[in-house]
């Protein structure tokens, strides 16, 4: 009789596997891969913080003083996320913007710490990107996006 229970086991581990695999369906990115996929693409950092929603050290991105006029895109799917006018010094380490170019990047929650925080992704691949604060400048937004450098490649406007 204990033998009949494997072939049940096997059928429920496919059961589980179909609904996982719908949910992730159900995602409103529009580029979706595979660990695997993103982990040959990214380096280890990009791969840390875009997909495992890791936080880079503080002072450690050579963005994080770059206030050169450009475009800040995603790492991972090169999605203009930020421009360069919406960055300002936080003096967290980390960049911050006041926003984001509209549509592209999307708000989560997340209590990794124990409380909310809003979490911004990239809206195109989900990649984790940082969190937003209200403690930004007043006199524009009031919102700081706390972004991670390695989640960004700067793109230099051309002259
Ligand atoms: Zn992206």
């Amino acid at each position: 009789m204990k033998q009949l229970k494997k072939p049940y086991l096997f059928l429920s581990l496919i059961v589980i596997c179909t609904f996982s695999t719908t949910a992730q369906s159900k995602n409103t990115n529009t580029i979706v891969k595979t660990e695997l996929q993103w982990k040959l693409e990214l380096t280890a950092l990009q791969f840390y913080v875009l997909r495992k929603s890791g936080t880079e050290n503080p002072f450690s991105s050579l963005l994080n003083k770059n206030y050169a006029d450009g475009i800040y895109v995603c790492a991972a799917c090169k999605t203009p996320l930020y421009a360069s006018e919406y960055k300002y010094d936080s003096h967290s380490g980390w960049p911050a913007f006041d926003r984001a170019i509209k549509g592209n990047v999307s708000l989560d929650v997340d209590y990794k710490i124990g409380y909310a925080r809003t979490e911004l992704k990239c809206a195109t691949c989900g990649g984790h990107l940082g969190h937003s604060f209200d403690d930004g400048p007043k006199e524009t937004t009031g919102k700081r996006h706390c972004i991670n450098g390695a989640a960004l490649l700067f793109i230099p406007k051309k002259n």
